[in-house]
């Protein structure tokens, strides 16, 4: 019987996926906690505070900064 040896695995396994099973209900399933730019992993505590979060801190910068730019000149 490998029960108890499962039950440490488990508990690990629910500990990391109680928080992406939180996330991602908040979130809906497109929310990975993977960065959707650069494919890094997105920090604890930035999905932490803003479950939404797709991208990484760094690229959420850039995003933001590109469509803050591109809302000052238009598409035009
Ligand atoms: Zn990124």
């Amino acid at each position: 019987m490998d029960d108890i040896d499962c039950a440490a695995e488990r508990i690990e396994a629910f500990n990391a996926g109680a928080l992406k099973a939180v996330l991602n209900r908040m979130d809906g399933p497109s929310s990975s906690g993977v960065c959707q730019d650069c494919g890094c992993v997105i920090e604890t505590d930035r999905l932490k505070a803003n479950p939404r979060a797709r991208y990484c801190r760094e690229c959420a910068d850039e995003i933001e900064q590109e469509s803050r730019r591109s809302r000052l000149c238009g598409p035009r």
